[in-house]
């Protein structure tokens, strides 16, 4: 179990993350408004959709870090937090440092890796990848 202290210091951690992306996606937003007014001619427009675009998918890895610093919140509340999802184990403190929203401990990360390398690499490699020996300890 982590201790209640290092608890506290990522609670804070996550809290000044969400502030802070809770900020710039206002920003963006009104930044967005602005730009779809500011419109004239053609290719202003195309200039716009391509900044649209950008802002589009920066706005959905915003989102997607703020669920993650929400789950992790989440977590810290239920007392769960730094303990991986898939082994119950307690995750290393040197690993949520590097990655506070880590929810699987370094082994079970890896074989998450291994896993979608595998299915991303296609049926050839299914059943080798399936050998233990050729797992990293
Ligand atoms: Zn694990």
């Amino acid at each position: 179990m982590m201790k209640q202290e290092q608890v506290m210091k990522f609670k804070k951690l996550f809290e000044d993350q969400k502030a802070a992306l809770l900020y710039s996606y206002k920003f963006i937003n009104e930044d967005f408004t602005i730009q779809t007014d500011e419109m004239s001619d053609e290719v202003d427009l195309t200039c716009a959709e391509m900044e649209q675009g950008m802002k589009m998918r920066l706005r959905s890895r915003e989102a997607l870090f703020l669920k993650k610093i929400n789950e992790a919140l989440e977590k810290i509340q239920a007392g769960t937090f730094g303990v991986c999802e898939c082994c119950d184990q307690t995750i290393e403190t040197s690993r949520l440092e590097v990655r506070p929203t880590a929810n699987l401990c370094l082994s079970c990360k890896e074989e998450e890796e291994q896993r979608e390398h595998r299915s991303a690499d296609g049926r050839k490699s299914k059943s080798m990848g399936l050998k233990p020996s050729l797992r990293i300890a």
